[in-house]
């Protein structure tokens, strides 16, 4: 076996799977013509479900002036955006853009929001994630201020729909740096509290994305005023947070607590409700698969090349 350098194996071998893997997402990009997706009766049906998800968030209050934006992955490469300095209240379709993934506006009138860099880095960190919304809950919003994370364990709907909240570090918004602030967190929570800031949800359709935005801040509303009532709340005993979790693994939803079994967050699979639309899954492989898959390569190109000796 001396003849043949192991690492120099795994290199080409690597090389060779990179290099498909490039073909692979280039001819996918080929295939599709951005305008054509951008006006597709389904992209059509996701500007519709983005207008009603918009006044909802105005009607809540949950963004304010031109605060808040929403996005949704229409294609492995394109993404359907709200635009910047536009009410989320008064949003109508032509408002709406298309950007790739590296935020090149392909289609649209309207400049894309300057957050979207902050949605493109959550689709590109997690497969799963369809659906982006970023917003200004008051009481999600006072905790992201205060830089107090909710206590947990205290109401099945949070735990199941939302799990554990994670504390984002404040940076300028609309930049790079704001953008990557939630990379740390956003593989396993759903909702990120985004310090001074707002917070931001994301789920496998826009009005999913829109419910977490409720139940979080309406846990937060409640866990404020239950402080009030009394400084220590009564947490659901941990038997039974082991059912909520079990729900949650069956429906694919993120929970750090379920983190010792990835296959729990690989595909939301909430039935889509209430005229949401699912976009087509992606699969994109993680470097761990490429790493496990080079390894199994280079052992058999090397177990076949020692066997030619
Ligand atoms: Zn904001």
């Amino acid at each position: 076996m001396e003849k043949f350098d192991q690492n120099q194996i795994s290199s080409i071998v690597r090389r060779a799977v990179l290099e498909c893997l490039a073909t692979q997402r280039s001819q996918q990009a080929q295939a599709e013509d951005p305008l054509e997706i951008f006006n597709s009766p389904e992209a059509n049906a996701l500007k519709e479900e983005i207008l009603r998800v918009g006044r909802k968030l105005w009607k809540r209050q949950y963004v304010d002036g031109n605060g808040g934006n929403i996005s949704v992955r229409l294609s492995p490469h394109y993404v359907l955006c709200t635009p910047t300095l536009c009410s989320k209240g008064d949003l109508c379709r032509e408002d709406l853009s298309l950007v790739d993934l590296d935020n090149y506006q392909i289609c649209g009138d309207r400049p894309q929001t300057s957050e979207i860099l902050l949605h493109l880095e959550i689709y590109k960190a997690v497969p799963a994630a369809k659906a982006v919304i970023h917003c200004h809950p008051p009481y999600a919003t006072a905790h992201a201020v205060a830089g107090v994370v909710p206590q947990g364990n205290l109401v099945p709907e949070q735990e199941v729909f939302v799990g554990p909240v994670a504390l984002a570090p404040y940076e300028t918004p609309g930049t790079h740096a704001f953008a990557k602030t939630v990379l740390p967190y956003v593989k396993d929570h759903n909702t990120i509290l985004l310090a001074n800031h707002g917070i931001v949800c994301w789920a496998d359709t826009v009005t999913h994305a829109e419910w977490y935005v409720e139940v979080v801040d309406t846990y937060c509303k409640t866990v404020m005023i239950a402080s009030h009532l009394r400084p220590m709340l009564n947490e659901i005993p941990p038997e039974k947070i082991a059912d909520l979790l079990a729900i949650k693994k069956r429906w694919g939803l993120p929970d750090p607590r379920l983190a010792s079994d990835p296959q729990a967050v690989e595909t939301p699979a909430i039935p889509a409700k209430d005229g949401a639309q699912s976009a087509a899954p992606i699969r994109q492989p993680a470097s761990y698969e490429v790493d496990e898959l080079v390894s199994r390569l280079t052992a058999e190109v090397s177990g076949f090349l020692l066997g030619t000796e």
